[in-house]
């Protein structure tokens, strides 16, 4: 691990560096670009990650700075036991989510059929297909592209964080201090802004890739339409799943997000069944907060105290059902459809707009 560790290091200050270079606009696919009607999808094969977080770096160097800083003092939120979050001061952490940080990686070590495995999982936004972020925001400000991105409009959102709660892996990430809310009524009216991955939205709409694809020295993400991806990422897993020893047949094990919360735009094939990563996943943070949950299974730690913590902004691999299949969420979707509509012309209306969500050419702790 120790090795592992400082060859990352080694990688990461040469790729990172070399790639953010050499990614000042590589353009996607022309059969993407003449179809930005259609969904657009990404593979990731973790069997090519090395881990060099080059992705993370150029992630943060775009759009950190478009998260804007917090007013000072903040305002007091009502009633008092409502928790702001301040990450502003702690822009450099980069292992986990945070309102200024969409991406990092996972790193794992594991053993797997008498082998030693090394893998490292780039995490962020999934981009579901039917995302509850979205449909249960009760101020309408999650948006879906028809190129399926999903977003946040910072114009719009009042920092509730009903999204992070509807999310399976609690994505978006509160700053508080910020936004539209202290312009209406900062104390009774919102608790900041949701950050999250929008998968580099301003640059798709030109027509190039997401930074993190662009960056990525070892080609581990690939993105294009989703029909396409999905072929792709069967292939791909079937192939993986020859070489691990299992029936092709079983090729869904070495998948993630392919059917995960009813479907989703990112893609994971592993070397090995997403049982294990999972597992993997669950004793690395288990490792991270040691002493929670004495007596429990690895599983159920995390399913507990962890869970109610919004997984500390490091999201699990656990199977996930389709959470918009549940009819309390489909009610819920229903009812507040119009009202969101209402809420979110109420805060275009009186809020002030936000810097646009641009790459920066020249800019400058909680669950
Ligand atoms: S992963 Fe979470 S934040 Fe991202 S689209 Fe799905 S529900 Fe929304
Ligand atoms: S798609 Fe863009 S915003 Fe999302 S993690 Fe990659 S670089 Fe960051
Ligand atoms: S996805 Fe690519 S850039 Fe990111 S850590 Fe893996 S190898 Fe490095």
């Amino acid at each position: 691990m120790a090795n592992a560790i400082s060859r990352r290091n080694f990688l990461r200050g040469g790729l990172a560096t070399a790639a953010t270079v050499a990614a000042s606009g590589v353009v996607l696919p022309q059969a993407v670009q003449a179809a930005q009607g259609d969904e657009l999808c990404t593979v990731l094969d973790l069997s090519k990650c090395i881990g060099c977080e080059a992705c993370v770096d150029s992630c943060r160097e775009t759009w950190q700075d478009t998260v804007p800083d917090p007013v000072s003092p903040m305002p007091k939120p009502f009633p008092p036991r409502v928790p702001t979050q301040d990450w502003s001061k702690r822009k450099d952490v980069s292992d986990r989510l945070t309102p200024y940080n969409f991406l990092y990686v996972e790193h794992l070590d594991f053993e797997h059929k008498g082998q030693d495995v090394e893998l490292h999982v780039p995490r962020r936004c999934m981009h579901c297909v039917n995302p509850p972020c979205t449909n249960l925001c009760p101020f309408g400000a999650g948006r879906v592209e028809k190129n399926g991105i999903v977003h946040i409009d910072e114009d719009v959102c009042l920092g509730g964080a009903k999204c992070k709660q509807a999310c399976p892996w609690h994505i978006p990430q509160r700053q508080s201090g910020v936004g539209v809310y202290l312009d209406i009524m900062p104390s009774y009216a919102g608790n900041g802004v949701m950050f999250k991955c929008h998968r580099c939205l301003p640059l798709v709409k030109e027509g190039k890739q997401p930074q993190c694809v662009q960056v990525c020295p070892e080609q581990v993400q690939s993105i294009g339409l989703r029909p396409q991806m999905l072929a792709q990422a069967e292939a791909l897993a079937r192939q993986k799943a020859t070489e691990d020893g299992a029936d092709p047949e079983r090729w869904r094990d070495y998948v993630y997000g392919l059917v995960e919360n009813g479907g989703t735009n990112t893609i994971y094939v592993s070397p090995v069944p997403f049982s294990v990563v999972s597992a993997a996943i669950d004793q690395a943070h288990a490792e991270l907060a040691p002493g929670r949950g004495k007596g429990q299974s690895e599983a159920g730690k995390q399913g507990g105290k962890r869970r109610k913590k919004g997984f500390a902004g490091r999201p699990p691999m656990h199977p996930v059902a389709n959470s918009m299949e549940s009819a309390e969420n489909l009610t819920t979707a229903l009812v507040l459809a119009p009202l969101a509509g209402l809420a979110a012309g109420f805060t275009k209306i009186f809020g002030k707009k936000p810097p646009e969500q641009q790459p920066p050419s020249e800019q400058g702790g909680q669950s």
